[in-house]
């Protein structure tokens, strides 16, 4: 039972919902205040937890029965061999392990009354219980590395004694090392010994080994500083090879000097391509690119002459040093195999996943084939599950946004529509409402088409159209669950309109997305999928409408004086700028010469009042509809991006792209 106020679930109106009972800006229903407010629900990171100096997942580095990758045997069509990391079921393995704390009483570092003081204390404080006894001084940092080493059975690396071997180095590149924080210390006969500081990150070892194609990989722990000190000298001297290297070293490489197009290579040539180390090697270096710089995707396009490797990073694409054009079966079939993907299957478009625990962290790749005129076009959607703060606070919402914003979520029950085009940011707004929603007496349900981020406490259901698992059908099981708030991913028709308006009737918060440029259209959008305008006036409560622009980048930022031709562009004359100050990037190492670095939201909202419902139930256009709106005091997206302007965060470029001036 849930611990809610007086009587059942509150203001669950059957029926209509009479225009005008609910006053203008009525808050919401109030919430019981519960103690100690559940646990924020953070987005899941793969190791249970917080970012641990005392993990519970971390693998043994003993043997086990992992499918060594066979090395020298054709990997002829045999994809599960480099299936990437097999993490998950293997954490299970490791419940038994004994607690850091217990570890430390074993070796005599604490009595039992230590333990349960410390334990007391890492928890108010929000510590690591590493880090709470190294704190109190009841034993040092060395001890404290000696009790994880014998904790997770890894050796201690004697870092001032053995220094990496050139062969590791040259195994595991410097943008590789960074990424797994781990430091390449030995490699022979294909077995390669690394080190880390945190015993967490061991599960990089999992992805090395298939990323590298190796037989083995060993673990040893070492400090922080010892690591990164060893780290510095090692790399210091060598230069770090770069995408160009790579793509150098397959046109040299002689191997595979004849092949023309397509039709002139065989399967199993392409398969030994595709094994082979530069391959390899370009493919891993292009991943860990992208998930280093945060792209959200990376595209493989082969056409007639050449092969284009681009990478969409803060919404850009961006071109890389195009591979040499016969390399393209060779590199789409290693992606293929990585992604678990049927490589003799040529003819029809195929989906899979890769999943890499890198530094920790999980990051998923949505993989997509698309046989083309000329090979196979491939496209990688990243998602890195940890990049996003899923914090409504901490999303780059302006203040006179956020404010109404989180009092309308609150509301028990009612539609709440984010809209905006792909790529909008709408999905992270959603998901950063419904954390900040995320209580225990609260059940969430969200269905989704794919699931992007998994937060704990939410019950997600993926959509799959080929087995008819759409929006509507999904969202009416749904109904049968007792859920308080819904997500449906998308409202794309009538059907699932009707029902998200008839869970809103019957006492449930439905959030939502819809394919609209503004907040007024997604109204009038609703009106021309079918739904009554009763309807929409009875349920709606607030509409969203958002974008994303690129931030200035703050190293190399400069004010200037706009042209009165880009004043023109913005609809405004010099007169109404005096005196306002605008900003743009020259361009620096941070940005890549781009002048930009990250991205912010514009926003439009519009809470649905009672002057608004009299408009919606008007019929008003489109146009009229805004102008009530904006008396409102509604904040347009242009004006959103004004604001943003003056402010030093974006450029005119920018605001200028993505939204459109309304017409008066
Ligand atoms: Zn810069």
């Amino acid at each position: 039972m849930k611990p809610v106020a007086p009587g059942p679930k509150p203001a669950a109106p059957q029926g209509v919902k009479p225009p005008g009972t609910a006053a203008p800006g009525a808050p919401a229903a109030p919430r019981p205040t519960q103690p100690g407010q559940a646990a924020q629900p953070g987005v899941k990171p793969v190791a249970p937890g917080p970012k641990p100096a005392a993990p519970q997942g971390v693998k043994p580095v003993a043997p086990g029965p992992k499918p060594a990758a066979p090395q020298g045997v054709k990997p002829a069509a045999k994809p599960a061999q480099t299936v990437l990391a097999p993490t998950k079921a293997e954490t299970v393995a490791e419940r038994g392990k004994r607690k850091l704390g217990q570890v430390l009483i074993d070796l005599g570092f604490i009595d039992e009354d230590q333990l349960w003081e410390l334990l007391e204390e890492a928890k108010q404080q929000g510590k690591q219980i590493g880090q709470a006894v190294v704190d109190r001084g009841l034993i040092n940092s060395e001890q404290l590395l000696q009790a994880l080493s014998e904790q997770h059975g890894l050796k201690l690396a004697n870092l001032s004694e053995t220094k990496p071997t050139p062969e590791a180095m040259a195994i595991v590149p410097e943008t590789m090392a960074n990424i797994y924080k781990i430091l390449p210390l030995a490699f022979k006969d294909r077995v390669l010994t690394i080190v880390v500081s945190d015993p967490a990150n061991a599960t990089a070892a999992d992805d090395l080994r298939n990323l590298l194609s190796l037989n083995e990989v060993q673990v040893q722990l070492a400090s922080p500083e010892a690591m990164q000190e060893a780290q510095a000298k090692a790399y210091n001297t060598t230069k770090e090879e770069s995408v160009i290297d790579v793509i150098k070293e397959l046109e040299t490489s002689g191997q595979w000097q004849g092949g023309g197009r397509e039709a002139s290579i065989d399967l199993e040539s392409a398969l030994e391509m595709a094994d082979s180390a530069p391959v390899r090697k370009l493919i891993n270096m292009i991943f860990l690119m992208g998930i280093r710089d945060r792209a959200s995707d990376i595209h493989f396009e082969p056409f007639e002459e050449e092969y284009r490797v681009r990478m969409k990073a803060d919404g850009v694409l961006y071109e890389l040093v195009p591979p040499p054009r016969q390399y393209a079966t060779a590199i789409s079939s290693r992606i293929k195999v990585m992604s678990n993907l049927d490589i003799t299957e040529r003819r029809l478009p195929q989906d899979g996943r890769i999943e890499l625990n890198v530094g920790g962290n999980q990051v998923d790749m949505r993989v997509s084939v698309l046989p083309t005129l000329f090979g196979e076009s491939i496209v990688i959607r990243i998602l890195d599950r940890t990049a996003v703060k899923l914090e409504l606070d901490k999303i780059g919402m302006a203040p006179e946004i956020l404010e109404p914003f989180k009092e309308v979520i609150e509301k028990p029950n009612g539609i709440i529509l984010v809209t905006g085009p792909t790529g909008s940011g709408k999905t992270t707004t959603l998901y950063s409402a419904l954390s900040y929603l995320n209580r225990v007496e609260d059940k969430i349900i969200t269905t989704e088409d794919p699931v992007e981020y998994e937060i704990e406490g939410l019950v997600q259901c993926p959509i799959n159209h080929e087995i008819g698992l759409t929006f509507a059908s999904a969202l009416r099981a749904i109904l049968r669950q007792d859920p308080d708030r819904i997500l449906v991913g998308e409202i794309r028709d009538l059907e699932t309109a009707q029902i998200a308006v008839q869970a809103s009737l019957t006492g449930h918060t439905v959030f939502s997305t819809l394919h609209t440029n503004d907040a007024p259209s997604t109204i009038t959008r609703m009106r021309d999928m079918g739904l009554e305008p009763f309807l929409i006036t009875a349920t709606v409560e607030a509409v969203l409408a958002q974008r994303l622009v690129r931030t200035i980048c703050q190293n190399c930022r400069e004010e200037f004086r706009p042209s009165a031709e880009m004043l023109i562009e913005l609809n405004l004359t010099p007169e109404q700028v005096e005196g306002k100050p605008f900003f743009f990037g020259k361009g620096c190492d941070k940005c890549n010469n781009t002048g930009y670095k990250g991205r912010m939201g514009l926003h439009e909202l519009i809470i649905v009042d009672d002057d608004i419902r009299d408009a919606i139930s008007g019929s008003l256009s489109t146009d009229d509809l805004r102008a009530v709106c904006e008396k409102k005091g509604m904040i347009s997206l242009r004006e959103s991006g004004m604001r943003a302007i003056h402010r030093g965060k974006t450029t005119i470029d920018e605001v200028v792209r993505e939204t459109v001036l309304e017409s008066n």
